[in-house]
């Protein structure tokens, strides 16, 4: 049984912020309630009021414009993504981590800006979106929209930048480096839907010849990161690839902080992160 809640479903993003407005911190916004109402089921959260936002048209946008990037609005589901033209091509790290959410019911409901706002350090769609530099489109009723780059929307396990009365509009995720090839590895218990035990996303282009990489992960940290350093890394001239590589799996793996937990230990997370960052690499490396 679910606690007791008033329930508003606007039409429009103006009356959806009034009503933010107004309830302040009893409220929450609900998307997909794929989180929301399993944390409200186990009495974590008492929200008085819910506010809907799928019945909002401007947040039903998904559109990707030529050299400029890709919308996704706050009530665009998984499997809007997922059939979206071209977007495995264009965008296959996103899409990848994207397909490895739950199961084709829950895509169906679960929106990828619900997976953000969400905040849990082993949000699917996180890492893809760090490396693509993705920015999330934030509105409040007085000081329209500010536009926040995803590594510091993060702030700690469930924690995000947002206040009460804010609503994450849409994410946007700026046209990918020419010629880039990314990749998504989900490490699970089971190869079947479950939350990653460690996630990575790597990104790699070469840009007049240099090879660039990134990298970043999901459920080794209290929130999803970007790991920069290892960016530096190969842009340095003195070292084999190898060398590189390896020194890329060394800071990767100081870089996290895994727990502890039902999904696995910390020292077999971190086993896995310097394992997944290797082969992911090598990986990207041949095809770009
Ligand atoms: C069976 C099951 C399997 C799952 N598997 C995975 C998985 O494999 N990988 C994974 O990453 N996650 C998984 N999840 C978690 C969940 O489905 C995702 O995080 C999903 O993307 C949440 O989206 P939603 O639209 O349902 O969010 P909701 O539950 O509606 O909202 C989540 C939180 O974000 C807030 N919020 C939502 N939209 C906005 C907005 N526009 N502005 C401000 N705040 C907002 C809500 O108030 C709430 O606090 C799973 C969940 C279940 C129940």
């Amino acid at each position: 049984m679910l606690p007791k809640f008033e329930y508003y479903s606007p039409t429009s993003l103006s009356e959806a912020l009034d009503l933010l407005e107004k309830y302040g911190e009893d409220a929450k916004i609900i998307a997909g309630g794929t989180d929301l109402l399993v944390s409200m089921r186990d009495r974590i959260l008492k929200p008085k009021c819910l506010i809907d936002i799928k019945k909002i048209p401007e947040l039903r946008r998904i559109e990707y414009k030529e050299g400029v990037g890709l919308t996704i609005g706050a009530a665009v589901t998984f499997k809007d993504i997922l059939e979206y033209p071209n977007l495995e091509k264009k965008y296959r790290v996103l899409w990848e981590a994207v397909k490895t959410i739950g199961d084709m019911i829950l895509r169906n409901r679960a929106t990828l800006v619900g997976n953000i706002c969400n905040a849990s350090p082993a949000a699917d769609s996180a890492p893809a979106l760090l490396i693509l530099d993705a920015r999330a489109r934030i509105i409040n009723k007085n000081d329209g929209v500010r536009e926040v780059p995803l590594e510091r929307f993060f702030i700690g396990v469930k924690k995000t930048i947002l206040k009460p009365t804010e609503i994450v509009k849409e994410v946007f995720v700026p046209e990918p480096p020419a010629n880039c090839y990314g990749k998504y590895v989900k490490v699970m218990r089971v190869q079947s839907e479950d939350l990653a035990v460690v996630g990575v996303a790597g990104l790699a282009y070469r840009d007049r010849g240099d090879l660039i990489i990134r990298l970043a992960y999901s459920s080794v940290a209290p929130t999803p990161i970007r790991v920069k350093e290892v960016e530096e890394v190969f842009k340095k001239k003195n070292m084999s690839l190898d060398e590189k590589i390896e020194e890329a799996v060394k800071i990767s793996s100081e870089k996290v902080s895994p727990i502890s937990d039902v999904r696995g230990s910390a020292e077999y997370r971190l086993n896995l992160v310097k394992v997944a960052t290797r082969r992911l690499i090598k990986e990207l490396v041949e095809v770009v």
